[in-house]
């Protein structure tokens, strides 16, 4: 699943590719993935005649900006978008396609179609779900050591839990949460309020290291992340324990564990990471 370096550099790829793009009209396949309106129809035909001002990212979601509304786009598992001509071949998954005034369209991929798109009227998004309860940016100047200790610092659950609820930090999922909590080296079940002040601060420099520079590897690699068709793969980042079960410890040396915290598999050097700190 994307998480937010994914987003972000997906959110400025499209900057990039449909910016200043005036729809024509919107055609869906697959209607389950317009959450709001409840009626596909009704989706299509709102967003008929209206032009792309720009891209934000919100979490995990993507705000697309128009005059006078703001789809909210979430690609969940698989989602793609891609910028096509018109007069290419339209691929399997393909479940919404914008068509635009200049003979490109804008189509959404979904494989395991468990995307989602909303549609408001601007600022509205922010007063309902999915966009409502979401907590606070971690690339953002408000996201400070007292805030991250304010929200996380009282929780009686486990770290990696804590970390993973989007109610509290947004935009980190399963890969970032490993990566940052080897960073800092804590292991995934602590209780997040058994962390000493040392350790959420380690964590908390972690969390905001990992994910800027996620953040700027995806950025400097646009260009060669989008295919030949204006396709967006999703640019795979280097990890440094995420998916190295096995593998020799960057630090250490020792061999990577993998075992499952609340239901997600999860990669921790027991040596880097010890269970209770001493
Ligand atoms: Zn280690």
């Amino acid at each position: 699943m994307p998480e937010l370096p994914e987003v972000e550099t997906v959110k400025r790829t499209l900057n990039q590719l449909i910016k200043g793009k005036h729809i024509d009209q919107v055609s869906v396949h697959l209607p389950r993935i317009i959450q709001r309106p409840d009626d596909a129809e009704a989706f299509a035909f709102m967003l008929k005649d209206h032009t792309v001002q720009g891209v934000e990212r919100r979490g995990k979601f993507l705000r697309i900006l128009l005059d006078g509304l703001v789809l909210v786009s979430h690609l969940r598992m698989e989602g793609r978008y891609g910028l096509y001509r018109a007069e290419e071949p339209v691929e399997k998954h393909t479940h919404v396609i914008f068509h635009f005034s200049d003979g490109t369209e804008l189509r959404y991929k979904d494989v395991r179609q468990f995307g989602t798109m909303h549609l408001f009227a601007p600022g509205e998004e922010f007063k309902h779900a999915p966009l409502a309860k979401l907590g606070y940016e971690p690339l953002d100047d408000t996201f400070t050591l007292g805030t991250f200790k304010q929200v996380i610092g009282s929780k009686k659950t486990k770290i990696k839990a804590v970390l993973l609820n989007q109610a509290y930090v947004v935009g980190i999922g399963n890969i970032y949460v490993d990566e940052a909590l080897f960073r800092a080296k804590i292991h995934p079940e602590r209780s997040a309020n058994s962390l000493k002040d040392a350790e959420l601060k380690r964590l908390y420099h972690a969390i905001v290291d990992t994910l800027s520079e996620a953040v700027n590897a995806g950025g400097s690699s646009i260009k060669s992340y989008v295919n030949g068709q204006g396709e967006m793969g999703m640019f795979q980042h280097s990890h440094q324990i995420y998916g190295r079960k096995d593998k020799p410890c960057h630090a250490c040396g020792g061999p990577v564990h993998k075992m499952v915290v609340g239901g997600r598999g999860t990669h921790y050097c027991p040596k880097c990471q010890p269970v209770q700190k001493q």
